[in-house]
């Protein structure tokens, strides 16, 4: 066995070294639990370092060492990069920064911008879109609804991670995505979450049989993930009231080199498992069937938004569940204020404007074209300020937030 050699030679060559040599070994591993214990015998490798998935502070100076030569446009800000990549290593980060510029350079810019680190997001956490991959009517309506019942579902249950994104545009196996920021850390998974989680797992196959009252096979991944996370609750978190906080995992029987050992429970506890995990599964799936029953017209509302716009975020699926027409919406971001108007209050907008165009002196020269996911505006650089010059809105887009500094004043 080439992992016993391997072994055995690092043993042989740690224990060659002389006391007073000023050696220092390190070594890295991300299977920890199956390191031979003569490895982790004092005197071995007796330091032992847990490094864990960075914080948002962590992931922001991982962000700033990646992109130290990476020209940025001036309104790209790292911070909300850090903040919008909950659990990427500095390998995904690293990965997400490259997108980006690939991404940028194959647009032609000489910078990247914040849409780049968007798009290079999405393509890493979902998959490359497919944009030339076409969806039948009927398959675009059975998608929809498939991503608005995991949409719901997760809404409506506490401790699942908020939907981020959710889309019908064809990712990589996937005929749809919902998309929610990957947590912290899994480490402190209660069994509330879990099962809260595996409801959210089956909201897109319950969604499908409640509309359509047929099944698809577009659920197949889905099904995978809750099974697992069943079968671990279950088997090695203890979560299962009937079976007790009993290993029942055929892991635990791993040896140093690798394989399973042998089953240590018999065919009646055996059974008793799968009788469990099997329920585990089926309530969480009632459950959310009486989510998505309960919340019908929200669940037609995003569902139809998204046959309509192919791609909502999380701001758009807000206002869709509280009944806001999302195409009445205007909304004018600037670095300066944001401001958000629905449709009685485009006469304010409109006055905006008549003012900033005012303001607008035509000695400026230097532009810069901002892009953001509901639409892209062109400013001017002036003194300490940016002024707007145009902007273009996307239909459905709306954000509600007022983020106003000093330079609010501004208006
Ligand atoms: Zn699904």
């Amino acid at each position: 066995d080439e992992r016993e050699q391997t072994l055995n030679q690092i043993l042989v060559e740690m224990d060659g070294f002389e006391s007073n040599e000023g050696v220092i070994i390190m070594a890295a591993t991300n299977r920890i639990d199956v390191l031979d214990p003569a490895l982790l015998r004092p005197g071995r490798f007796d330091r032992r370092v847990t490094v864990g998935r960075p914080d948002v502070r962590g992931r922001l100076q991982i962000l700033k060492v990646h992109t130290k030569k990476t020209p940025l446009e001036g309104i790209v800000d790292l911070e909300v990069i850090a903040k919008g990549t909950p659990g990427f290593t500095g390998a995904d980060l690293a990965n997400l920064v490259n997108e980006a510029a690939l991404l940028a350079a194959r647009d032609g810019k000489k910078s990247l911008g914040m849409i780049d680190f968007e798009n290079a997001k999405d393509k890493v956490i979902m998959g490359v879109a497919r944009k030339s991959m076409m969806l039948s009517d009927r398959e675009k309506r059975v998608t929809a609804y498939h991503e608005a019942g995991h949409t719901l579902v997760g809404l409506n249950l506490p401790y699942t991670d908020p939907v981020h994104k959710v889309s019908i545009i064809p990712r990589g196996q996937a005929l749809g995505v919902t998309m929610t920021l990957p947590n912290e850390d899994m480490l402190n998974l209660t069994k509330e979450k879990a099962e809260n989680f595996i409801s959210f797992l089956m909201g897109g196959r319950c969604a499908e049989e409640l509309i359509f009252q047929e099944i698809s096979n577009g659920a197949s991944n889905d099904i995978e993930r809750a099974t697992d996370l069943a079968r671990n609750m279950v088997c090695n978190w203890g979560m299962s009231e009937k079976l007790g906080p009993i290993n029942y995992s055929r892991e635990s029987n791993y040896n140093v080199y690798g394989g399973q050992g042998p089953a240590q429970f018999s065919d009646d506890t055996s059974k008793r498992i799968d009788n469990e995990i099997v329920e585990t599964v089926k309530s969480n799936y009632e459950k959310a069937k009486t989510i998505l029953q309960e919340n019908a017209d929200a669940l037609h509302r995003v569902a139809e938004a998204l046959i309509v716009w192919e791609t909502l975020d999380a701001e758009q699926i807000k206002n869709l569940i509280a009944g806001v027409d999302i195409a009445d919406l205007v909304v004018v971001d600037t670095p300066d204020a944001l401001l958000v108007a629905n449709k009685n209050q485009t006469q304010d907008v409109k006055h905006i404007f008549e003012q900033l165009k005012k303001m607008q002196h035509s000695t400026s020269e230097l532009h810069q074209t901002v892009h953001r996911p509901w639409g892209t505006y062109t400013t001017l650089e002036e003194g300490p300020f940016y002024k707007i010059k145009r902007i273009e809105v996307k239909p459905g887009h709306a954000l509600s937030a007022q983020s106003h500094e000093k330079r609010s004043e501004h208006w």
